[in-house]
């Protein structure tokens, strides 16, 4: 049992997830993203999503660009949608989920 992953504490909650890999049998790579939860079920999965400039040399401009990223999201976890979160890449899950949530990036609050 992993305690940390990539600086990542491991959640102190019950977990009988095969894919977590904090309490399961699986390994990720040092291939990171951060991203907002977007959907959410009961099933284990989320989809995350996240904003880049993109460069369109017509008018020497950025434009916004989404991407977005279907992820397992383990049982300790359990990212609740509008959350910030950091994913890790695993082998594949399932046809769509190449990826695991770590843990819930906390954004600090500028006090004035
Ligand atoms: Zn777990």
């Amino acid at each position: 049992m992993a305690k940390e992953i990539f600086g990542v504490k491991s959640p102190n909650r019950d977990c009988t997830d095969a894919k977590c890999p904090f309490h399961g049998q699986i390994n990720v790579k040092k291939e990171l993203f951060t991203g907002k939860v977007m959907k959410k079920d009961i099933n284990g999965s989320a989809t995350i999503e996240w904003f880049r400039p993109y460069f369109v040399p017509k008018y020497e401009r950025y434009e916004t660009r989404r991407s977005r990223m279907r992820v397992h999201n383990p049982q300790c976890v359990d990212a609740q949608i509008g959350q910030e979160v950091i994913v890790a890449k695993s082998r594949p899950l399932s046809k769509t989920k190449n990826h695991i949530i770590l843990g819930v990036v906390e954004i600090e609050v500028k006090k004035e």
